[in-house]
Order: structure tokens, then C-alpha cells, then sequence
């Protein structure tokens, strides 16, 4: 066959095969007989990493493209993940996403301050977001970042990847079946000694607090998603040995106490400064639950009054992307939700923490 030919020939293929591009030009692990949610990362650090390595499984959501601030990073991210040039961007330009029909959702993995504006920018260009933990600085952030996706017709998901985790549905499952009976008590105990003090993590502009943000988050959600309520009083304490490391407004230690409607009470401690604390632990008036560790990349363990929990480990980020594919293209509700109405209930919590520990009183929500 002369190349002439040949050249014709391949035209007239992909002229054919144009509407089912966005299933062949995924080849791999990807089913052809559904579309792939195409993902662009936004903040190329630690996390987004992790979340990027462990998407090389996933069969229904793939990286397509990359935002930052670090050019070395973005040719580094084309040559690991096979992202074209035209689908990466830097913070000044990204606005130009609208443009771009071969990415529908922006993965924002940056300092949680930067969360607020970059939701409304992606928004703002017509795509979903997937935001990180904690999802803005307050509820009111929140609030506007729900409503401008509300606007602009496009999904809010926050990354709360402990939503899909065997073990942890599991438990809910048999609380909602009512086999721990009338819940009593949740303690959830979050925890890790943080090292660089020059982190933005320890920098009040970026990471917005401390210790409570980042991984007390983790106490407050669960303790939501397995009493099954939400709570109407906070109490909290502060307590801090290190002022040098942790400045004012991070908080390096803080307990803090909520109460639900049914009489439930919740524990909790969220600190930056020890090592080995990730437990949940769900009291309730015919049994227990306990998860430990709880909420790290696992693998997860638990047991309740009836035995260990034996469901199998999965990778965190590969089962949350698997499932946030079918929420944005198939419209799947999952079992505990992650939308941006559920970041903004962690962020009322968190907004009331703050408040407690600074009026010493128990806080209503
Ligand atoms: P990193 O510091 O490792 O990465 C953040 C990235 O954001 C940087 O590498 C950089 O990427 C970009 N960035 C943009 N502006 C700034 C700035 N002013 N200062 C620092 N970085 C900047 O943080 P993590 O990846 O650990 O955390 C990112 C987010 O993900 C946080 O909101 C955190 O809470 C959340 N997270 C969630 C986890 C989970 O399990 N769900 C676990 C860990 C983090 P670039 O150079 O590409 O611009």
C-alpha cells in the first residue's frame, strides 16, 4: 500500500471513530463501553502523587492533565503519566481549562487556603472539582464555593476517601442495621507529631489553624458518619507546649466534646504533637465498634463485639477515584455523602472548635 493510500486510509479510520475517542485513546485497564472520567491535578505535591500513582489502577478515571506553579514538575508529570503538553496549565492561565474539551474535572490537591479562589476559578470555567480536605478556611467559604458550583452547573466533591473504605462501611452499615442498638459514645483520637516548622501546614495564611484542619477533620467527620448525626453543641480546649513551632492561630492540641439530638456524645483529640493516635472507637447500648488505625492509608484494622472486621484493604485513592467517576458521570449516590454540602457541615464543626476554645463556653450550632 502506497503511504499515500495509507495516510487516507488512517484519516477516514479516525474521522469514523472520532465520538469513541474518549474510550479508545484510553487504552489500558479502561472499559470501552463507558466513559472515563478525564482528571486534570491541580498542586503537583505530596498528595496529589499519591493520588496520581494510585489512579494507574483505576479502570473508570484517568490523569489527562496538570496544573502548578513548578514547570519541572509539570514535564516530569507529562513524561510519567503520558499528559499532553495542551493539557497543562500553571496558576496564571488555568482559567483556559474552559477551552480544553478532554478534561472534565480538576483534582485540587494545593494549601487549603488556595482551595476557596481555585474551586470558584475551575467552577467559573465550567468544569467539576474534586477539593481536598479540609474542603476552605470556614463555612462561609464553603458555602460560596457550593453555591458558585451550584451556579455553574457543575459537581462539588470534597476527597473524603475513608467514605468508600471497606471496614469503615462496614460499621455504618451495622449501625444504621441498628446492631450496635442506641449509640451512646464516639472517641475519635487524631494524631501525628509534625516535623518542618517551616511547612505552610504550620503557616496560619496557608493552612488556615493547625492540628484541627488537617487531621482533627478526621475525628469530626467520622465522628458524624458513624454516630449517624449531627451534632448540636461543642465544647473544646486548647493546649499548647511548643508557641515557637505552633504560632498563633495553629493549634497544636486541641479536645473537643459534641453532642447529638439522640443524647450521643462525642471525645475527641486532634494534635500535632504524638505519634500513634488514629483510633475511633462507637459505643452504642448493645455493642462496639472500634477502628484502629482508623483513618491512615490503612491497611485499616477494626473489630466490633461480634469479631474482627476481615473485608479486604483496597488503596484509598483508587477506590474514592473509581467511585467519584460514577458520581460524576453516572449520577451515583454514594453511602455516606461527599459533596461540598457535607465539607461545609466538617467546616461548621471546625468553625465552632475555633469558637469554643476561644469563649470557653459550649458553642450551639
Ligand atoms: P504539599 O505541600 O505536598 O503539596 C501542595 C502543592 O500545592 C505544592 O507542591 C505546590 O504544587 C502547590 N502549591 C501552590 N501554591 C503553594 C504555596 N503557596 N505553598 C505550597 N504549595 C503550593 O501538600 P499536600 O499534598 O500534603 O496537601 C495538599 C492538600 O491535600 C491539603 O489541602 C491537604 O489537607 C490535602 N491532603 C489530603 C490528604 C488525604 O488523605 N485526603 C492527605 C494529604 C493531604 P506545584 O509546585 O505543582 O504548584
Amino acid at each position: 500500500m502506497n503511504s499515500r493510500r495509507r495516510f487516507l486510509q488512517k484519516m477516514a479510520i479516525t474521522a469514523a471513530g472520532l465520538p469513541l475517542l474518549r474510550f479508545q485513546s484510553l487504552a489500558g485497564n479502561f472499559r470501552r463501553d463507558e466513559p472515563v472520567l478525564r482528571v486534570a491535578m491541580m498542586g503537583l505535591g505530596g498528595y496529589a502523587n499519591r493520588v496520581a500513582d494510585a489512579m494507574k489502577a483505576c479502570t473508570k478515571a484517568k490523569i489527562v492533565g496538570a496544573i502548578s506553579g513548578t514547570p519541572t514538575k509539570l514535564s516530569d508529570w507529562q513524561q510519567r503519566f503520558g499528559i499532553p503538553v495542551k493539557n497543562c496549565y500553571n496558576y496564571e492561565n488555568f482559567d483556559q481549562i474552559k477551552h480544553n474539551p478532554d478534561i472534565d474535572v480538576v483534582y485540587i490537591t494545593t494549601p487549603n487556603a488556595l482551595h476557596h479562589s481555585q474551586v470558584l476559578r475551575v467552577a467559573a470555567a465550567g468544569k467539576h472539582v474534586i477539593c481536598e480536605k479540609p474542603m476552605a478556611l470556614n463555612a462561609k467559604e464553603g458555602q460560596e464555593m457550593v453555591d458558585a458550583c451550584r451556579k455553574a452547573g457543575v459537581q462539588l466533591l470534597v476527597g473524603y476517601r475513608m467514605h468508600f473504605e471497606p471496614k469503615t462501611l462496614a460499621i455504618t452499615e451495622m449501625r444504621k442495621r441498628n446492631e450496635f442498638g442506641k449509640i451512646m459514645f464516639f472517641q475519635g483520637q487524631c494524631g501525628f507529631r509534625i516535623g518542618d516548622p517551616t511547612q505552610w501546614r504550620l503557616n496560619k495564611e496557608l493552612a488556615g489553624g493547625g492540628s484541627i484542619m488537617d487531621i482533627g477533620i478526621y475525628a469530626i467527620n467520622g465522628a458524624r458518619y458513624m454516630v449517624g448525626e449531627e451534632p448540636v453543641w461543642i465544647t473544646a480546649q486548647e493546649i499548647k507546649t511548643d508557641p515557637v513551632k505552633f504560632k498563633p492561630g495553629v493549634d497544636e492540641t486541641i479536645q473537643f466534646q459534641m453532642g447529638f439530638p439522640s443524647g450521643a456524645i462525642a471525645s475527641c483529640l486532634s494534635t500535632y504533637n504524638m505519634n500513634y493516635l488514629d483510633r475511633f472507637y462507637l459505643n452504642g447500648e448493645k455493642g462496639f465498634a472500634e477502628l484502629q488505625p482508623s483513618t491512615g492509608y490503612g491497611p485499616i484494622k477494626g473489630r466490633t463485639n461480634q469479631g474482627e472486621l476481615t473485608q479486604p484493604h483496597v488503596t484509598h485513592q483508587t477506590v474514592q477515584m473509581e467511585e467519584m467517576a460514577d458520581i460524576l458521570l453516572r449520577g451515583k449516590k454514594p453511602a455516606i455523602p461527599v459533596d461540598g454540602a457535607e465539607g461545609v457541615r466538617d467546616l461548621k464543626i471546625i468553625d465552632a472548635i475555633y469558637a469554643a476554645v476561644r469563649s470557653g463556653k459550649r458553642e450551639m450550632l
